[in-house]
Order: C-alpha cells, then structure tokens, then sequence
C-alpha cells in the first residue's frame, strides 16, 4: 500500500557561534554546525539534522537525495537499506551515516505527521520520558563558571551533570572541587575525557576522581578506539564508576565492537551519526542482548522520541551547546521536568518547526 510519496529532499546547513569559546580533552572550538534536512511529501514536510560539518549537506545532495525522492514514505527501512547500499564506496563510517542519520530522522517525522501522531506514538515506545543529565563544564571555563551552570542544571532539578576533564590535568582537582561544592553531595557527578589520557593515566585518575569526588560515570578515560584499553579502565578500576563510550559509533558493528570487547559498562549512541531513529533503535536492541544499558548522545529534542524506543534506556545528554542551538532554531524544544525531558504528545511528529527566518544569518549552505 503506498502510504504517500516523498516528493523533495531539502538540505541546508547553519553554522552558529557558541556562546563562548568551548574546550574538551582533545577538541577546541568556536561554532557548531548543524545541518537540516527537510523531506517532502505533498504539503507535508518531514525535518531531520544532524551536528556535522557542511560537507554532510554536500553529502545527501550527491548522494542520497536520488534514492529517497520518489519513494514511499511507510517504508523507511527499505529506504535506510539503500541509502547504505548506494554509499558502499562513498563511505559509510562518518559523513556518510551522518547524512542517512538526517534523512532518515527527517523520514520518520514525516510519516508520524502524515499519520497525525507523535513520532514516540510511531515507536511503539517502552518509555514516555527520558532521564537527562546536564552536560557541559567545558575546560574552557573559569571555575565561576563551571559552578553557575552545573549548579544551574541541579536548581532545575536535573539530578546528574556532567563535566569535561583531562585537557589540563593538574587543574582538574580544583575544577571538580568547584563543580562538587556547587551541585552538593546528592547530585550524581560525570565526566568525560574525550580520550585525552593514555591508559594508566586514565586508572591512576578514575581511583582518584571515585575516592576524591564521588565521580559516577567516566566518559572516554581513553580512546574509545582502544578497546583492550576501556575494558582494562572497566577491569581495573574501582566499584561504582562505569566507563562510557560510543559517540563515534557510527555503523552497527561500531557497537558490537564495544559490546563484545567487554568495553563498556553503558554504550553511548548519538541518533544523529548512528543512523538515525532507525540506527538507534537497532544499537537499543543489540545492547539489551549484551544486558548493557544505553545513554543517548547529544541533539536532546530528537534524541528523546528516539530513545523512548530503546528498552535499556538509562539517560540523555542535555548537551548545552545543542540545547541552546535548538532553541535558537526551532519552535517547540522541550524543557526539563523533574530531571525527564517527555516528549509532547500533543504536536505530530517530534513537534519541532524550523524557524527559517531566524537560521538565515547563520546559514552556510
Ligand atoms: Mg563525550
């Protein structure tokens, strides 16, 4: 039965400053980029994005657009199996999963419009809220500053907060001495190394950041390409502190890899480069056969439909950077309640609109 035609892909990128300069371990930068994909049917029009460079925009026009116009909204799947067939020597891993991510998000919004139902509906969703936790403590930051926005995500009652760490190690103790004073002892405390250490500077920290700060979740200690490496930070370090990884995950066998390997005690998946709802909702159910839960990565306001899909469902990151830039850019974000975000059902689809007018300025493509 042919449900409704998509009849245009519509792609553009924006490229918008931060609001200050931001650091992690391993990265600096200035400006995120986001880039938009608008799916047609008719009147309709499905919206997907993902946070890459503007090279992913280049990417659906050269090489997705063709086998997405002209198809049939209802059959998602299908369409997700021919994007990646058409992009086998492109280049799957990368700009390529990320561009299928854009689409394939902006799909399924389409078909939950075209049905008039919330895209968490279209799921057949285990959840109806995600946890969240807040993210940011860029090492970029004063100390001033990594209080007042930690201590501002616990003030709206987000239980959970997450900091950066390791670009400048000898600071990290009064940078966490900050972070703890100001988010009090019952507040759970993450960070994240973005793979700044090597491995027995990672052990020697992850003792040292559960003995001194009562730290819950270490993110990345090392590479999250070595493998040996984060299960040897699982292995060896102490009770109570779960190492993280799967941001880079980009095709399946990403996340098999970190499930089989032992690496993780909760894989990270990022709706936005793993594929998409469609790639979220394959990396849930592969981690529920590893009995590993999942934690959602970045991009919050499509995150939480998608992750309402994922039975082993922990938590969401609410990413400052991305929070900030989905306000800026569309009309119907959620905000945090009782440390959830919930999606509203009472919008079709994921319920954003994209505010066009107000993108132009940042627009790069
Ligand atoms: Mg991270």
């Amino acid at each position: 039965m042919t449900e409704a035609q998509v009849t245009k892909v519509e792609v553009s990128a924006y490229e918008v400053p931060t609001d200050e300069p931001e650091s992690d371990g391993t990265l600096e930068w200035d400006s995120t980029t986001i880039v938009v994909v608008e799916v047609h049917a008719g009147d309709a029009v499905g919206l997907g994005y993902s946070y890459g460079d503007v090279s992913v925009a280049r990417f659906v026009e050269s090489m997705l657009s063709s086998v997405v116009e002209g198809r049939d909204v209802a059959d998602i799947s299908a369409v997700w199996l021919d994007m990646g067939a058409q992009i086998r020597n492109a280049g799957r891993p990368g700009v390529g999963m990320m561009a299928i991510s854009a689409v394939d998000t902006a799909l399924w919004d389409l078909k939950a419009r075209l049905r008039g139902v919330p895209l968490v509906d279209l799921l057949n969703a285990a959840h109806d809220a995600v946890p969240v936790y807040g993210s940011g403590g860029f090492t970029s930051y004063s100390l001033e500053h990594i209080a007042d926005q930690l201590g501002g995500w616990v003030a709206q009652g987000i239980p959970r907060v997450k900091m950066k760490t390791s670009r400048h190690p000898d600071q990290d103790p009064a940078r966490l001495d900050a972070a703890r004073k100001a988010i009090g002892d019952d507040t759970e405390l993450f960070v994240d190394a973005n793979g700044a250490l090597t491995r027995k500077a990672a052990l020697e920290w992850a003792h040292r950041f559960r003995a001194e700060w009562g730290v819950r979740w270490f993110e990345e200690p090392v590479s999250s390409a070595d493998l040996e490496g984060l299960r040897l930070l699982r292995d060896r370090g102490p009770g109570g502190l779960d190492i993280a990884a799967g941001e880079y995950g980009f095709v399946l066998a990403d996340f098999r890899n970190l499930l089989v390997a032992g690496a993780v005690d909760c894989l990270q998946a990022d709706v936005t480069r793993c594929g998409g709802v469609t790639g979220v909702l394959q990396v849930g159910g592969l981690a529920a056969g590893h009995q590993i839960d999942v934690s959602g990565h970045c991009a919050p306001n499509l995150s939480a439909h998608a992750l309402c899909g994922v039975l082993r469902l922990r938590h969401l990151e609410y990413f400052h950077d991305h929070v900030r830039l989905e306000q800026l850019l569309f009309d119907g974000t959620l905000s945090p309640d009782g440390g959830c975000l919930r999606p509203d059902r009472s919008r079709p689809g994921h319920g954003l609109t994209f505010k066009r007018a107000d993108a132009e300025r940042y627009r790069v493509q």
